[in-house]
This record gives C-alpha cells, sequence and structure tokens, in this order.
C-alpha cells in the first residue's frame, strides 16, 4: 500500500526534544515549510493551530518544548496557506516507516 506522504518526526537541533510530527506530501526532500494542516501530532500543537488565528501574525511560533529555541516561524505559503517557515540547520527530521 502506498502512502501520498511521509510521516516526519521533527526533533529540536538544540537538544533534541521531540516537537512534532508532520505528513509531508510531494517530491524533495527538504523541510522548509510545514502546512499548519499537515501536522500531524501533539494535540497540544495542533489545538493551538486551529484556535482560530484572523492573521498570521497572531499564530504562535514554532518552539522547542524543552529549551524554546525557535525552530520556525508563521508565514503565509504562495498558496495562501499558512504555514511554518522553518529555520534549516535548527531542528532534526526521522522519516518514520
Ligand atoms: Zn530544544
Amino acid at each position: 500500500m502506498s502512502k501520498k506522504y511521509k510521516t516526519y518526526n521533527i526533533h529540536c537541533g538544540k537538544c533534541g526534544e521531540y516537537v512534532l510530527t508532520y505528513h509531508k506530501h510531494g517530491a524533495g526532500k527538504g523541510i522548509l515549510r510545514l502546512y499548519f494542516s499537515n501536522i500531524y501530532s501533539p494535540e497540544k500543537l495542533i489545538k493551538e493551530l486551529k484556535a482560530g488565528f484572523s492573521k498570521i501574525k497572531e499564530a504562535p511560533n514554532l518552539l522547542c518544548p524543552e529549551c524554546e529555541e525557535l525552530l520556525g516561524v508563521p508565514a503565509i505559503s504562495k498558496g495562501q496557506e499558512w504555514v511554518y517557515r522553518m529555520r534549516q540547520g535548527y531542528f532534526h527530521r526521522k522519516l518514520q516507516k
């Protein structure tokens, strides 16, 4: 069975803490941005993101839950979707199989 996405666990690059699970659609290996709608876990973060912001500036930054390293900032993609623009080099991703 083939899935249309790959599942990645994102960890803090500084302390190694688990941050979130992401369903990545499409080709390309890099994770430059995380679409809010494809963030799969944890529940707490998803609830925060669904809290109903009217402006992207009201959305929280993506921080490491342990050491509070800044990992991503909210932005709007070219397709008008809400995303986290990820700071390259500040996080690790692990492909879940
Ligand atoms: Zn950390």
